[in-house]
């Protein structure tokens, strides 16, 4: 069973159906394709046994024996079966990582494809919902923009099945070049702006999908090479906006907006290591930079709910994007100055991602607001952290919601509000898969 008849459906109906979670998908795409079998499987007999055998492997998602098969065949990846399907798009179409993987290495070519609803590798990657298989298909040079018969792309495809996700993996996404550009000489430069060995990082980190100040802390903690370099990322990202904005019919708001973005969140996270310098010994400090950023960010408002303190430092950014004439500009504004307005993080998420903010029905990290974390709060379970390390820094906000839920004692008594990693090592331990 390989055959696969994505569905064709009119343009009005896509509309109506557009954004709503569609079961009906695979219906239709089993529908059609027992339809389309009968009619075309006098075709399939012309297939080489070896390629047959490739796209069997793939329907059953048997890595081992796929290996083999790939292994032994010599020629190139870029047959198609009955459908006008290639084996890149089937492995997509599974959300294969591995089998995409393999067959890319094999020089598969990530535009190729006779389907008769042109669905190229990116559409079938979108519909899987693997971000990842994605983001190998982009770096491929798969074409984000090719639409299908009905005209629309993988990222309308993927909002059309409810891949949020994978919606913002696609439209975040910018090729590694974009970033490289910055490290060769431009004009009469005698330096870069970037050094080479800073590309990879900052391409890594502006493509994540995950905008919470929080989690951008935690991943430049995790390139230190970022934040050492913190004056260089911040004017390439500042250039990169500038750039986006002035790409004529081209031109990405939302792009140049995320890197007006992320650039704030580097400046104020470097501001603070620069203000930790003279007195911090490098290794007995390592959390402190993040600590200090999501203590001021995750403090709670009077209400002792709302994060004032993450609004105003959002809102001011919103405030600092220099290409105020934009209408990216001027729907956040509209909304951050609405009537009892949603908080800046939302709206900003919104923007970026082109989806709801962190409100929906997913279960998302307290702390960095990454979607489905693996962890929750051992005590309560009210709560849920990606790992340890977010469990630490909402601790200080939650040991009182949470020593009130549970009838277990509190792990620690006292009022002090900064509680050092051993205070906590206890109530760690009790951190369990969610
Ligand atoms: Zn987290
Ligand atoms: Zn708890």
């Amino acid at each position: 069973m390989h055959g696969i008849v994505p569905l064709k459906l009119e343009e009005n109906a896509i509309d109506v159906q557009l954004g709503r979670l569609s079961n009906s998908v695979q219906v239709v795409f089993s529908n059609n394709y027992n339809a389309k079998k009968t009619k075309m499987s006098d075709k399939n007999e012309g297939n080489p046994p070896a390629e047959k055998t490739i796209f069997d492997a793939i329907a059953q998602g048997d890595l081992t024996e796929f290996k083999n098969i790939l292994a032994k065949h010599k020629g190139g990846v870029d047959f198609f079966d009955e459908n006008g399907m290639t084996a890149l798009q089937h492995a997509a179409y599974k959300g294969n990582k591995d089998m995409v993987q393999l067959l890319l290495d094999r020089g598969a070519d990530v535009n190729s494809g006779k389907h008769e609803y042109n669905y190229t590798s990116l559409h079938f990657g979108a519909l899987s919902g693997s971000s990842d298989v994605c983001k190998l298909l982009l770096d491929a040079g798969a074409k984000s923009t090719a639409t299908n018969s009905v005209g629309r792309s993988a990222a309308q495809m993927a909002a059309f099945v409810g891949n949020h996700h994978t919606v913002a993996t696609i439209n975040n996404y910018l090729p590694r070049s974009e970033i490289a550009y910055y490290s060769t000489l431009q004009g009469q430069q005698t330096e870069p702006y970037l050094p080479a060995f800073l590309v990879e990082p900052l391409h890594k980190f502006v493509l994540g999908v995950n905008i919470h100040p929080v989690r951008l802390a935690l991943n430049l903690q995790h390139s230190p090479a970022l934040l050492e370099h913190a004056d260089k990322v911040i004017k390439v990202l500042e250039l990169m906006c500038k750039k986006e904005m002035t790409r004529g019919s081209e031109t990405n708001e939302v792009m140049a907006f995320k890197y007006h973005y992320l650039a704030y969140i580097v400046r104020e996270i470097s501001n603070i290591r620069d203000k930790q310098k003279p007195a911090a010994d490098k290794d007995e400090k390592k959390h402190d930079i993040v600590e200090i950023f999501s203590k001021k960010l995750l403090k709670p408002g009077k209400d002792g709910v709302s994060l004032d303190l993450m609004d105003t430092f959002l809102k001011d950014c919103v405030r600092e994007f220099p290409f105020r004439e934009c209408t990216t500009f001027h729907q956040m504004v509209t909304s951050l100055t609405s009537k009892d307005p949603p908080p800046a993080l939302s709206i900003i998420n919104c923007t970026i991602n082109g989806q709801r903010g962190f409100v929906d029905v997913i279960p998302y990290c307290s702390t960095c607001g990454e979607e489905k974390p693996a962890k929750k709060c051992s005590k309560c379970k009210s709560v849920q952290y990606c790992d340890r390390e977010c469990q630490r820094l909402h601790w200080f906000v939650h040991k009182k919601a949470c020593n009130r839920e549970s009838s277990v004692p509190a792990p620690t008594s006292n009022t002090k509000v900064n509680i050092d990693a051993n205070e906590l090592s206890s109530e760690l331990q009790n951190l369990i898969a969610g």
